[in-house]
């Protein structure tokens, strides 16, 4: 399971309204003990795809949340990304582009208004898709 702080969750619904009607992204990094992942740090990055389907993480961004997510002893958990218009699952894309079979992988749905809706995912490497659970602390 996951654990997210409300005010890092608050961090992620905002970033994600604020690039809206493109989808946006980030990076999550924390700690894992046992089967309980915390998540301690989010990284708000840019869509530079500029796109309501598809994104792709600014790469210098990208270097500087890892730089920093090592500095601080964290580990990198997976990212998240937003689905301005549709439900909270991942796309045949984004299941291709999962290439990390122990990643959490992050969709908000933006679909309905003021309804986000956060789910995290694991993708294995024959590309099935489990839903873990995220607990808001
Ligand atoms: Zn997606």
């Amino acid at each position: 399971m996951l654990k997210l702080k409300k005010e890092h969750y608050d961090e992620i619904v905002k970033h994600c309204v604020a690039g809206l009607p493109n989808e946006a992204c980030g990076l999550i990094a924390g700690t894992i003990d046992g089967d309980v992942k915390q998540i301690e740090k989010i990284y708000l990055l840019t869509n530079i795809d500029k796109s309501r389907e598809h994104f792709s993480m600014d790469p210098k961004e990208q270097l500087a949340a890892v730089k920093d997510a090592r500095a601080n002893h964290y580990t990198m958990l997976g990212n998240f990304h937003s689905h301005p218009e549709s439900p909270s699952r991942p796309s045949e894309e984004d299941k291709r582009l999962a290439y990390d079979s122990t990643a959490e992988y992050l969709i908000l749905s933006l679909q309905e208004e003021n309804h986000p809706v956060l789910k995290a995912f694991g993708v294995d490497k024959e590309k099935n898709v489990t839903v873990h659970e995220i607990e808001i602390i």
